[in-house]
């Protein structure tokens, strides 16, 4: 069944274990996907990436990904992942996108509190949940290139701040982890998700996470 992000993270949130949200493009995948998450009876979000959107086009993506959806055994979101702008937002959510992704990362904290807000009140009014990204995860992903001198952080105290200002439902973090493919090994601050998450009380979200060791995720989901 298609639900909200929120539903399948709030679960999670108080449960303590952590969703796998992946990448699709193609309606094989798709299926692999949703075939391995009933297999596990494990929810799961499908995300459409900048990538994804370009290459099948928002209106297939948003069909194949509300068909899985409606036809799986579990819990299935349909998600956009770093959102860009307000317009792509809202053309996913007409699209049938039950969680979106504004990635105001690019901003400064004032400017990416501004656009985050702006998207939430639209996205809220219609029953879907909102995920927005504060410091900078480096990497590559499709056409987002963050250098990783440039990558920087996620404050703690500026995350209060925002998640208190936006009431975003959930929350990319940067932690250390990277888009692409890692050239070492990454390293995780597993300090700094713990402030954070004792500060905050929201899911937490980790990108990136393909190509680090299965044991770092666990204890990062920890
Ligand atoms: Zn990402």
């Amino acid at each position: 069944m298609l639900v909200t992000g929120t539903e399948i993270l709030q679960d999670a949130h108080k449960n303590n274990y952590a969703v796998g949200a992946f990448n699709v493009n193609n309606m094989e995948i798709v299926q692999a996907i949703i075939e391995a998450a009933e297999e596990t009876n494990s929810p799961v979000i499908l995300q459409a990436s900048q990538g994804g959107l370009k290459y099948a086009g928002v209106e297939y993506i948003a069909a194949l990904g509300r068909l899985a959806a409606e036809k799986a055994k579990v819990p299935v979101a349909l998600h956009l992942d770093h959102g860009t702008d307000f317009d792509q937002v809202m053309l996913c959510i007409r699209h049938g996108f039950s969680s979106v992704m504004i990635d105001g990362s690019r901003f400064d904290l004032e400017g990416n509190i501004a656009i985050t807000k702006k998207v939430i009140e639209v996205a809220h009014a219609v029953g879907v949940s909102v995920e927005a990204e504060l410091g900078k995860i480096g990497g590559t992903e499709d056409d987002i290139v963050v250098d990783e001198r440039e990558a920087t952080f996620t404050d703690p105290n500026e995350a209060k701040k925002f998640v208190d200002e936006t009431d975003v439902d959930y929350l990319a973090i940067a932690v250390g982890t990277a888009h692409g493919v890692y050239k070492g090994e990454p390293k995780l601050d597993f300090d700094r998700i713990k402030t954070i998450k004792e500060k905050l009380n929201i899911p937490l979200v980790l990108h990136g996470s393909s190509g680090v060791p299965k044991e770092a995720i666990e204890k990062a989901v920890s």
